[in-house]
């Protein structure tokens, strides 16, 4: 009788099993594939929450490096967060002597106009991240007892992020969006009770500055009856984001205000009104609602540039899944080569401009002038498609402008 051939890891014969596959001196049956394959996922998954080691760390430039791919422009956040996402990655590696320099994190805060790419940067570096990332906002924040969540729901994400693993959260990084909506609403605080500001400020404070927290199981409002997880937060980074609208004034009004004496015209001269944000400081978020110890607490203020026609005609085309390589991709799926004409592309940053629109309103004017092409092109059998100017300009004038503006500020 022929001999039968065997799965070289469990033994059984080609007639036992479902499937043998054949290797240059071997073989393997489905059912262990399919046993080495959930190994493999298991130990990747284990390794990528594991502490990142020294020699293996991304560096800096290479974080930065990373993030171009997606992001443009916005040099002075990259540098920032790349610095401090790689310190972090050392202060969880660094387990010095008793005596030795204590390592302390570095919380950031990073202002920008809307639309600047604040969540776009936190979003890209979550993905490269070896530890928990959690991105929350601060807007559904509310002091504890009233209508919202309270501050510790913010740990809730962070340990969904690390399978419920508290000690991996411990490590993690959160990044709380929109900070800016819990300013002190007034300067006087007593007038009436603020909820969702300074009390949110100081809750938040708490974690911050690193204690134990008791985070409740399912996030949400706590009960009195209820287990509590209980989150170290001395390591964990913290990266705030808002756009602070109007701080421009006071930055202005600050710099005015300080340039005194014979040199003070030629000072004014150089400053660039067309970016106020480049000149922020502490002292500008404390005018904006911000308490002083939260600012303490986030000794990193980094800020966004605002985006010039320039840069905007850049994150059409430029960033690895821009929104026109994106369509092209759509296309190519259907075997249909997509091109736009290049004075498309300048329409659209045009009227992007042109609607205040910024960034988000670039995907909104290309998904208008996409909508009939997408529908008739898949069954045109055409090998090829080419974007006009006079096509799109028709498909954004016959569009209703309040449409699209709501449309880009829902995004
Ligand atoms: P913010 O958080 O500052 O309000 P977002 O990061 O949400 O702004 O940006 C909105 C959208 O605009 C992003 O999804 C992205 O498509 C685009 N965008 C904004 N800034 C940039 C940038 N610097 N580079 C590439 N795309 C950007």
């Amino acid at each position: 009788m022929a001999k039968l051939n065997k799965c070289s890891f469990c033994g059984r014969t080609e007639k036992e099993v479902r499937l043998l596959i054949y290797g240059v001196d071997g073989y393997i049956c489905d059912e262990c594939v399919e046993q080495a394959a959930e190994i493999v996922r298991e130990s990747k998954a284990s390794s990528a929450h594991k502490d990142p080691d020294l020699e293996n760390l991304p560096k800096p430039k290479e974080i930065k490096a990373y993030l171009d791919q997606y992001v443009i422009g916005q040099d002075a956040a990259k540098m920032t967060l790349s610095v401090a996402v790689y310190n972090h990655y050392k202060r969880l590696n660094y387990h010095g002597g008793s005596n030795d320099v204590e390592l302390e994190k570095s919380n950031i805060i990073m202002v920008g106009s809307t639309g600047t790419g604040k969540t776009l940067l936190a979003r890209t570096i979550a993905k490269m991240l070896l530890v928990p990332f959690a991105i929350v906002d601060a807007t559904v924040l509310t002091e504890a007892g009233y209508v919202g969540e309270d501050v510790e729901s913010l740990l809730v994400r962070l340990l969904q992020a690390a399978d419920g693993d508290v000690k991996l959260a411990e490590k993690g990084i959160v990044f709380i969006d929109e900070i800016d909506k819990i300013a002190r609403k007034g300067d006087n605080p007593s007038i009436t009770r603020d909820v969702s500001g300074e009390g949110v400020q100081q809750g938040l404070l708490k974690l911050l500055e690193g204690s134990v927290v008791n985070v409740p199981p399912q996030g949400g409002r706590k009960h009195p009856e209820q287990q509590f997880i209980q989150v170290d937060t001395r390591n964990i980074l913290f990266i705030c984001g808002g756009a602070f609208d109007g701080i421009e004034k006071r930055i202005a009004q600050r710099l005015n205000t300080h340039v005194v004496g014979f040199d003070a015209s030629r000072n004014v001269a150089k400053i660039d009104k067309a970016n106020m944000m480049q000149y922020i400081a502490p002292m500008d978020l404390k005018s904006f609602g911000l308490i002083p110890e939260i600012i303490g607490r986030l000794p990193v203020l980094t800020h966004l540039e605002p985006l010039d026609r320039t840069a905007l005609r850049s994150i059409l085309t430029e960033p690895k899944n821009s929104i026109v390589k994106q369509y092209i991709k759509l296309l190519e799926i259907d075997g249909v080569k997509l091109t736009f004409q290049p004075e498309v592309l300048d329409y659209v940053v045009d009227k992007a401009v042109e609607f205040g629109l910024g960034a988000r309103g670039l995907r909104s004017l290309i998904e208008v002038i996409m909508m009939n092409p997408m529908f008739e092109v898949p069954s045109l059998g055409v090998k090829e498609y080419v974007v006009t100017l006079d096509y799109a300009r028709r498909q954004v004038e016959s569009a209703n402008i309040a449409v699209l503006k709501e449309s880009s500020e829902d995004k």
